[in-house]
Protein backbone atom coordinates (compact mmCIF):
# COMPACT_ATOMS: atom_id res chain seq x y z
CA UNK A 1 0.00 0.00 0.00
CA UNK A 2 1.48 3.73 -0.94
CA UNK A 3 0.63 5.73 1.27
CA UNK A 4 2.94 8.64 -0.13
CA UNK A 5 4.40 7.93 -3.68
CA UNK A 6 7.21 8.89 -4.62
CA UNK A 7 7.73 11.86 -6.84
CA UNK A 8 10.05 14.24 -8.20
CA UNK A 9 10.58 16.83 -5.93
CA UNK A 10 9.61 20.37 -6.81
CA UNK A 11 13.04 21.64 -5.93
CA UNK A 12 14.63 19.32 -8.17
CA UNK A 13 12.28 19.97 -11.26
CA UNK A 14 12.46 23.58 -11.03
CA UNK A 15 15.93 23.19 -10.76
CA UNK A 16 16.19 21.27 -13.83
CA UNK A 17 14.13 24.13 -15.65
CA UNK A 18 15.89 26.38 -14.66
CA UNK A 19 18.95 25.36 -15.85
CA UNK A 20 18.06 24.98 -18.97
CA UNK A 21 17.39 29.27 -18.89
CA UNK A 22 19.61 30.62 -16.99
CA UNK A 23 23.92 30.01 -16.00
CA UNK A 24 24.08 28.31 -12.86
CA UNK A 25 26.55 28.89 -10.38
CA UNK A 26 28.89 25.77 -9.83
CA UNK A 27 27.66 25.63 -6.45
CA UNK A 28 24.17 25.95 -7.81
CA UNK A 29 25.00 22.91 -10.70
CA UNK A 30 26.66 21.11 -7.96
CA UNK A 31 23.87 20.78 -5.38
CA UNK A 32 21.26 19.94 -8.58
CA UNK A 33 23.47 17.15 -9.06
CA UNK A 34 23.42 16.09 -6.22
CA UNK A 35 19.83 16.18 -5.94
CA UNK A 36 19.50 14.33 -8.93
CA UNK A 37 21.45 11.75 -8.04
CA UNK A 38 19.70 11.27 -4.78
CA UNK A 39 17.03 11.00 -6.54
CA UNK A 40 17.72 8.30 -8.86
CA UNK A 41 18.81 6.53 -6.37
CA UNK A 42 15.53 6.65 -4.79
CA UNK A 43 13.78 5.94 -7.77
CA UNK A 44 15.67 2.89 -7.91
CA UNK A 45 14.50 1.84 -4.49
CA UNK A 46 11.04 2.28 -4.87
CA UNK A 47 11.51 -0.14 -8.39
CA UNK A 48 12.93 -2.58 -5.75
CA UNK A 49 10.44 -2.33 -2.85
CA UNK A 50 7.69 -3.50 -5.87
CA UNK A 51 9.34 -6.92 -5.16
CA UNK A 52 7.46 -7.01 -1.56
CA UNK A 53 5.16 -9.30 -1.59
CA UNK A 54 3.26 -9.22 1.36
CA UNK A 55 1.24 -6.55 3.27
CA UNK A 56 3.14 -3.29 3.92
CA UNK A 57 2.71 0.52 3.87
CA UNK A 58 5.19 2.54 2.14
CA UNK A 59 6.36 6.42 2.61
CA UNK A 60 8.65 7.96 0.34
CA UNK A 61 10.66 11.39 1.26
CA UNK A 62 9.02 12.64 4.68
CA UNK A 63 10.42 15.33 6.42
CA UNK A 64 9.44 15.55 9.93
CA UNK A 65 9.64 17.19 13.34
CA UNK A 66 10.40 16.38 17.16
CA UNK A 67 10.66 18.82 19.39
CA UNK A 68 12.54 21.54 17.31
CA UNK A 69 14.96 19.15 15.45
CA UNK A 70 14.10 18.33 11.67
CA UNK A 71 14.85 15.11 10.67
CA UNK A 72 14.18 13.39 6.87
CA UNK A 73 13.28 9.83 6.33
CA UNK A 74 14.22 8.46 2.58
CA UNK A 75 11.82 5.14 2.66
CA UNK A 76 9.87 4.12 5.63
CA UNK A 77 8.27 0.64 5.28
CA UNK A 78 5.53 -0.31 7.92
CA UNK A 79 4.93 -3.58 8.35
CA UNK A 80 2.89 -5.69 11.16
CA UNK A 81 5.42 -5.32 14.01
CA UNK A 82 7.98 -3.61 12.55
CA UNK A 83 8.78 -0.47 10.93
CA UNK A 84 11.74 -0.18 8.76
CA UNK A 85 13.26 3.19 8.36
CA UNK A 86 15.74 3.01 5.00
CA UNK A 87 18.33 6.21 4.24
CA UNK A 88 19.27 5.80 0.76
CA UNK A 89 22.64 6.78 -1.07
CA UNK A 90 23.36 6.49 -4.66
CA UNK A 91 27.58 6.49 -4.13
CA UNK A 92 28.99 4.83 -6.79
CA UNK A 93 32.93 3.91 -6.64
CA UNK A 94 35.27 2.92 -3.85
CA UNK A 95 34.73 3.90 -0.87
CA UNK A 96 36.54 2.97 2.48
CA UNK A 97 35.80 2.92 6.60
CA UNK A 98 38.62 3.84 8.77
CA UNK A 99 37.89 4.10 12.56
CA UNK A 100 34.31 5.83 12.91
CA UNK A 101 35.08 7.82 9.40
CA UNK A 102 34.37 7.51 5.59
CA UNK A 103 36.04 8.35 2.91
CA UNK A 104 35.90 8.48 -1.14
CA UNK A 105 39.39 6.03 -2.82
CA UNK A 106 41.14 9.35 -3.58
CA UNK A 107 40.89 9.88 1.06
CA UNK A 108 38.21 12.43 0.76
CA UNK A 109 36.25 12.22 3.78
CA UNK A 110 32.66 12.04 3.47
CA UNK A 111 29.83 12.72 6.16
CA UNK A 112 29.22 9.53 7.80
CA UNK A 113 25.63 8.25 6.27
CA UNK A 114 25.47 5.96 9.87
CA UNK A 115 25.41 8.57 12.07
CA UNK A 116 23.11 10.58 10.13
CA UNK A 117 20.65 7.24 9.91
CA UNK A 118 21.23 7.30 14.19
CA UNK A 119 19.88 11.15 14.36
CA UNK A 120 17.04 9.74 12.73
CA UNK A 121 16.01 6.80 14.72
CA UNK A 122 16.61 8.11 17.72
CA UNK A 123 13.92 11.29 16.37
CA UNK A 124 11.46 8.83 15.08
CA UNK A 125 11.26 6.63 17.88
CA UNK A 126 10.67 9.65 20.37
CA UNK A 127 7.83 10.70 17.49
CA UNK A 128 6.42 7.39 18.22
CA UNK A 129 6.64 7.69 21.81
CA UNK A 130 4.82 11.11 21.20
CA UNK A 131 2.08 9.36 19.22
CA UNK A 132 2.14 6.68 22.28
CA UNK A 133 2.61 4.19 19.57
CA UNK A 134 5.30 1.06 19.71
CA UNK A 135 7.02 -1.02 17.47
CA UNK A 136 10.57 -1.93 16.63
CA UNK A 137 12.16 0.13 14.26
CA UNK A 138 14.71 -1.43 12.27
CA UNK A 139 17.34 1.17 10.04
CA UNK A 140 19.46 0.71 7.46
CA UNK A 141 21.55 2.64 4.90
CA UNK A 142 20.65 1.40 1.56
CA UNK A 143 23.54 1.94 -0.92
CA UNK A 144 21.18 0.93 -4.06
CA UNK A 145 24.30 2.10 -6.96
CA UNK A 146 25.54 -1.79 -8.06
CA UNK A 147 29.23 -0.06 -8.69
CA UNK A 148 29.50 1.22 -5.39
CA UNK A 149 31.86 -0.92 -3.12
CA UNK A 150 32.85 -0.36 0.71
CA UNK A 151 35.99 -1.22 1.90
CA UNK A 152 36.81 -2.23 5.60
CA UNK A 153 33.29 -2.18 7.00
CA UNK A 154 33.21 -4.07 10.20
CA UNK A 155 30.41 -7.23 9.37
CA UNK A 156 27.63 -6.01 12.16
CA UNK A 157 27.00 -2.43 10.75
CA UNK A 158 23.54 -1.19 9.87
CA UNK A 159 23.87 -1.19 5.75
CA UNK A 160 22.79 -2.83 2.70
CA UNK A 161 25.21 -3.59 0.35
CA UNK A 162 23.82 -3.25 -3.43
CA UNK A 163 25.49 -7.37 -3.53
CA UNK A 164 23.09 -8.04 -0.66
CA UNK A 165 19.50 -6.13 -2.07
CA UNK A 166 18.05 -9.56 -3.14
CA UNK A 167 18.95 -11.45 -0.38
CA UNK A 168 17.19 -8.28 2.27
CA UNK A 169 13.68 -8.70 -0.09
CA UNK A 170 13.81 -12.64 0.42
CA UNK A 171 14.06 -11.99 3.82
CA UNK A 172 11.34 -9.14 3.82
CA UNK A 173 9.23 -11.67 2.03
CA UNK A 174 9.32 -14.29 4.10
CA UNK A 175 7.85 -12.55 7.17
CA UNK A 176 4.11 -12.47 7.20
CA UNK A 177 2.54 -8.62 7.64
CA UNK A 178 -1.22 -8.54 8.62
CA UNK A 179 -1.82 -4.66 8.80
CA UNK A 180 -5.04 -3.03 10.43
CA UNK A 181 -6.54 0.07 10.75
CA UNK A 182 -3.33 1.13 13.93
CA UNK A 183 -0.81 0.50 10.86
CA UNK A 184 -3.29 2.75 8.72
CA UNK A 185 -3.77 5.83 11.11
CA UNK A 186 -0.03 6.02 11.89
CA UNK A 187 0.62 5.99 8.21
CA UNK A 188 -2.04 9.20 7.87
CA UNK A 189 -0.77 11.00 11.14
CA UNK A 190 3.07 11.08 9.47
CA UNK A 191 2.04 11.87 5.99
CA UNK A 192 -0.38 14.96 7.90
CA UNK A 193 2.51 15.62 10.16
CA UNK A 194 5.23 15.73 6.91
CA UNK A 195 6.62 19.38 6.44
CA UNK A 196 6.06 20.44 3.03
CA UNK A 197 8.29 23.53 3.16
CA UNK A 198 11.89 22.40 3.42
CA UNK A 199 14.12 24.75 4.72
CA UNK A 200 16.89 22.97 3.18
CA UNK A 201 15.77 23.93 -0.23
CA UNK A 202 18.11 25.85 -2.25
CA UNK A 203 16.90 27.62 -5.01
CA UNK A 204 18.53 29.97 -6.85
CA UNK A 205 17.30 33.97 -6.99
CA UNK A 206 15.75 34.75 -11.11
CA UNK A 207 13.31 36.89 -12.43
CA UNK A 208 10.81 37.00 -15.47
CA UNK A 209 13.22 39.27 -17.23
CA UNK A 210 16.47 37.71 -16.47
CA UNK A 211 15.45 33.98 -17.80
CA UNK A 212 15.64 32.35 -21.44
CA UNK A 213 12.05 32.35 -23.27
CA UNK A 214 11.36 29.86 -25.21
CA UNK A 215 10.15 26.07 -25.05
CA UNK A 216 12.95 23.71 -24.02
CA UNK A 217 13.66 20.39 -25.52
CA UNK A 218 11.46 17.46 -23.73
CA UNK A 219 14.24 15.29 -24.50
CA UNK A 220 17.80 17.26 -24.94
CA UNK A 221 19.01 20.51 -23.36
CA UNK A 222 18.09 22.91 -26.59
CA UNK A 223 15.16 25.00 -27.33
CA UNK A 224 12.32 24.33 -29.90
CA UNK A 225 12.23 25.69 -32.78
CA UNK A 226 9.36 26.21 -35.49
CA UNK A 227 8.82 23.78 -38.07
CA UNK A 228 5.44 23.91 -40.02
CA UNK A 229 1.73 25.19 -38.53
CA UNK A 230 1.53 22.38 -36.23
CA UNK A 231 4.77 21.19 -35.26
CA UNK A 232 8.18 21.95 -33.33
CA UNK A 233 11.49 20.36 -33.99
CA UNK A 234 14.79 20.33 -31.55
CA UNK A 235 17.66 21.83 -33.69
CA UNK A 236 19.65 19.68 -31.00
CA UNK A 237 17.89 16.21 -31.34
CA UNK A 238 15.93 16.56 -33.72
CA UNK A 239 12.73 15.29 -31.64
CA UNK A 240 9.34 16.93 -33.07
CA UNK A 241 6.62 18.10 -30.65
CA UNK A 242 3.34 18.69 -31.53
CA UNK A 243 2.89 22.57 -30.98
CA UNK A 244 0.07 22.39 -28.14
CA UNK A 245 1.57 20.01 -26.23
CA UNK A 246 4.71 21.48 -26.10
CA UNK A 247 2.37 25.11 -25.24
CA UNK A 248 1.08 23.05 -22.49
CA UNK A 249 4.29 21.72 -20.97
CA UNK A 250 6.11 24.79 -21.15
CA UNK A 251 3.10 26.67 -19.56
CA UNK A 252 3.72 23.73 -16.32
CA UNK A 253 7.07 25.33 -16.28
CA UNK A 254 6.24 28.98 -15.94
CA UNK A 255 3.28 27.98 -13.59
CA UNK A 256 6.05 26.43 -11.45
CA UNK A 257 8.79 29.10 -11.84
CA UNK A 258 6.16 31.74 -11.80
CA UNK A 259 3.55 30.87 -9.47
CA UNK A 260 2.92 35.14 -8.87
CA UNK A 261 2.37 35.86 -12.75
CA UNK A 262 -0.80 35.52 -14.57
CA UNK A 263 -1.41 33.37 -17.66
CA UNK A 264 -2.44 35.76 -20.35
CA UNK A 265 -2.03 35.13 -24.00
CA UNK A 266 0.39 37.88 -24.04
CA UNK A 267 2.56 36.35 -20.76
CA UNK A 268 2.52 33.06 -22.45
CA UNK A 269 2.99 34.13 -26.32
CA UNK A 270 6.26 36.16 -24.45
CA UNK A 271 7.34 32.47 -22.52
CA UNK A 272 6.89 30.40 -25.38
CA UNK A 273 9.03 32.93 -27.70
CA UNK A 274 8.97 30.24 -30.74
CA UNK A 275 5.27 30.85 -31.85
CA UNK A 276 4.88 33.99 -33.71
CA UNK A 277 0.42 33.90 -33.54
CA UNK A 278 -0.67 35.14 -30.85
CA UNK A 279 -3.82 33.66 -32.01
CA UNK A 280 -2.30 30.07 -31.67
CA UNK A 281 -1.40 30.73 -27.89
CA UNK A 282 -5.09 32.07 -27.30
CA UNK A 283 -6.26 28.83 -29.28
CA UNK A 284 -4.62 26.72 -27.13
CA UNK A 285 -5.12 28.38 -23.55
CA UNK A 286 -8.90 28.74 -24.97
CA UNK A 287 -9.01 24.47 -25.04
CA UNK A 288 -7.08 23.69 -22.15
CA UNK A 289 -7.79 26.40 -19.14
CA UNK A 290 -10.62 28.31 -18.14
CA UNK A 291 -10.91 32.07 -18.30
CA UNK A 292 -11.55 33.92 -15.62
CA UNK A 293 -12.64 37.65 -15.76
CA UNK A 294 -13.52 39.96 -18.32
CA UNK A 295 -11.52 42.36 -21.03
CA UNK A 296 -8.11 43.25 -20.42
CA UNK A 297 -8.05 41.61 -16.60
CA UNK A 298 -8.79 38.16 -17.65
CA UNK A 299 -6.56 35.26 -17.34
CA UNK A 300 -6.50 31.61 -17.14
CA UNK A 301 -6.52 29.09 -14.61
CA UNK A 302 -6.15 24.90 -15.09
CA UNK A 303 -9.48 24.10 -15.96
ZN1 LIG B 1 16.23 17.90 -28.19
Amino acid sequence: MLMKPHIEPVELKLLSYLSKRKNLSSKEKLHYLNLEKGYEGESKVAAWLENLTSEWIILYDLLLENNGSLFQIDTLLISQNTIYLFEVKNYEGDFFINTDNWYTQSGNEIKNPLLQLKRSVSLFRRLLQDYKLSFSIEAYVIFINPEFTLFQASLNLPIILPTQLNRFMKNLNMSTSILNDKHVKLAERLVSDHIHQSPYTQIPKYDFHQVKKGITCPLCTSFLTSCNDSQLVCEGCGCKEDIEAAVIRNIKQFQLLFPDRKITTSSIHEWCKVIESKKTIRRILKRNYTLVGFGRSSYYIDS
